[in-house]
């Protein structure tokens, strides 16, 4: 295949967070290096092993006694799947790095449909699993979490959580994951200025062990949905989103008293009605969204060091100038 400029065919890294998948690894490593020996001579395979309590690392161990490409990071303790990601992209030395699950639930031979993708110019390229393999309810969660995310970040991409993707280094030297933020990569990069796109995938039923994740899944999912909804929404001003919020409250509650006012001068009776606490609560709850948005705006005002951009190129610019 002819190099493009936005040629990615340099070293490929594979990340692969792990938490107690000894059954599995041996048979991803075999249909990993067959997908990507055709593409590239040059890839590496590091697998994250998230603090594995079966014999993960053992099975690790050994393929990376055959395979001088295998390497391996062990957690000391379980510390989530962004933090081995996160592991994993500090560890990578590729121009192109993918990463997918080790259950493979994700489809090795997918790859290179996604890389093709990568060429045609995007940054970051999505797997979108149309055909689920997982039980009902958690695919309809899904949806509704897909509609929510693409909707409010104007990201327009079916599965943000996909664990194929594949990046541009550039996107993976710009990535700060932590917590849970993994389900949300396609939304973060976009609000840094990265294209996104994304290529329908395979999806398989879970071969062996469960998942790791348990129902509090969804829960955590709807905190951190708030998160990226007010880093991408509102990073650097959490007085606009508070401060509208509150002065709304505030105004509802102001209109309220002030009916209630007019009826008491008038001459009627208002402690009976319950529109007066409302009204207070409105106050109230409005005046506090006010402060916590200017609180905010101190928090962000004496944590940045600089203001968030992302640079695609520079000409003729010193970069240490402002270091
Ligand atoms: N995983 C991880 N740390 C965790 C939980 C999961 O590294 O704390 C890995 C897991 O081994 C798998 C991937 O993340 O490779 C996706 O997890 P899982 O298959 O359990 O999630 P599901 O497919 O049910 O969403
Ligand atoms: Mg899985």
């Amino acid at each position: 295949m002819s190099a493009t400029p936005e040629s990615t065919r340099g070293m490929f890294s594979v990340v692969v967070p792990l938490y107690n998948e000894e059954e599995s690894l041996e048979e991803l490593h075999r249909r990993l290096t067959l997908s990507l020996e055709p593409l590239s001579d040059s890839f590496e395979l590091i697998f994250v092993d998230d603090g594995s309590t079966d014999n993960s690392f053992a099975v690790l161990r050994d393929l990376h006694k055959k395979d001088n490409r295998v390497k391996a990071i062990r957690f000391r303790k379980n510390f989530g799947k962004s933090s081995a990601l996160a592991a994993g992209f500090k560890e990578a030395k590729g121009e192109c790095i993918i990463t997918l699950d080790a259950d493979l639930q994700d489809v090795p031979e997918e790859i290179p449909a996604l890389i093709k993708k990568l060429e045609e110019g995007y940054d970051l390229v999505s797997g979108w699993k149309f055909k689920r393999k997982d039980p009902l309810v958690r695919k309809l969660a899904s949806r509704i979490f897909n509609s929510i995310t693409s909707f409010y970040t104007g990201v327009k991409i079916h599965d943000f959580n996909c664990g194929l993707k594949c990046y541009r280094r550039e996107v993976i030297d710009e990535l700060e994951l932590y917590g849970e933020l993994h389900r949300y990569i396609p939304a973060i990069a976009n609000w840094k200025g990265f294209k996104v796109a994304e290529v329908a995938v395979d999806h398989h039923h879970r071969k062996h062990g469960t998942s790791k994740f348990g129902s509090e899944r969804y829960l955590r999912g709807l905190f951190d949905l708030l998160t990226v909804i007010m880093l991408t929404k509102y990073p650097e001003k959490p007085l606009h989103f508070f401060g509208l919020l509150g002065t709304l409250l505030s105004f509802a509650g102001m209109a309220i008293n002030l009916y209630l006012l007019i009826l008491r001068i008038s001459g009627k009776w208002i402690s009976n009605r319950p529109l007066l606490l409302l009204g207070i609560l409105l106050l109230i709850l409005g005046v506090q969204f006010i402060f916590f948005g200017l609180m905010g705006e101190l928090i962000v005002f004496s944590s940045q060091k600089e203001t968030t951009y992302t640079v695609k190129e520079r000409l003729d610019t010193d970069q240490t100038a402002h270091q």
